[in-house]
């Protein structure tokens, strides 16, 4: 059954860990895959794990459930958290897969997780030269808080690099989909905001045409006590 290899492999990873403290017990999706967790090493990094497995859980020794999210992703999220690697996967997914382990990442207030995927957006969109498609900005729409770093690097996609066609393509018309009303109500509004700041005196090219690869490291990224700013402030790449 895919939920015993996934807790094999999570087992695989915890072998490479010295420490056997206790472990929580997750069940992911609707159909309740289950993982074993190393408690230590999520806790520290997510906030909301570490209030999920607080004294009450602990002694309940419930288990946590993600209903919202998908095993897959978890299983990836887990890949982040005890490797530092972004798991690769079908090419024509991957926007969406990032975008649903950014949710996973935010939702569980993992800094870390949540900004390396944000520059795994900008970098596998360098490489591909695309572009998110509509389904996954739907998705950062829907499914992260307004004005979240995903939002504003999915509205940015649109207002620095993107073309009218990427709108509204004749060929494709829009794959099916249409974009929520919040992401064309945000691109207006940064269009306006960027129009003004154009207006009293930045450079047009700056205010409008910079690429996101080129912005600074950080600003898409969430920081704080947990996740202090990156070390490196050149760029995203
Ligand atoms: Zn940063």
């Amino acid at each position: 059954m895919a939920s015993v290899k996934k807790l094999e492999e999570v087992a695989e990873l915890k072998r490479t860990r010295t420490e056997y403290e206790d472990d929580i017990e997750v069940l992911v999706g609707p159909e309740r895959a289950r993982f074993v967790v190393h408690m230590h090493i999520i806790c520290k990094r997510s906030s909301f794990f570490e209030s999920a497995c607080s004294d009450r859980w602990m002694k309940e020794r419930k288990p946590i459930e993600l209903v919202d999210d998908k095993p897959d992703t978890f299983s990836a999220y887990l890949k982040l958290v005890y490797e530092g690697e972004l798991r690769s996967s079908l090419p024509q997914n991957e926007y969406l897969e990032l975008v649903r382990l950014y949710v996973l990442a935010d939702r569980s207030r993992d800094l870390r997780a949540a900004n390396a995927v944000i520059d795994g957006i900008i970098r596998y969109s360098d490489t591909t030269w695309s572009l998110p498609p509509k389904s996954a900005i739907r998705l950062a729409m829907n499914s992260t808080p307004p004005k979240s770093a995903l939002q504003r690097l999915v509205r940015d996609y649109c207002v620095q690099e993107a073309g009218p066609q990427w709108i509204v393509d004749p060929e494709k018309p829009d794959d099916g989909e249409e974009l929520p009303r919040s992401f064309l109500v945000a691109v207006a509004e940064e269009f306006m905001t960027r129009r003004r700041q154009a207006n009293y005196g930045e450079r047009v090219a700056d205010t409008y045409s910079r690429r996101i690869k080129e912005m600074p490291r950080c600003h898409y990224h969430q920081h704080d006590d947990s996740c202090p700013p990156c070390k490196s402030a050149a760029t995203a790449k």
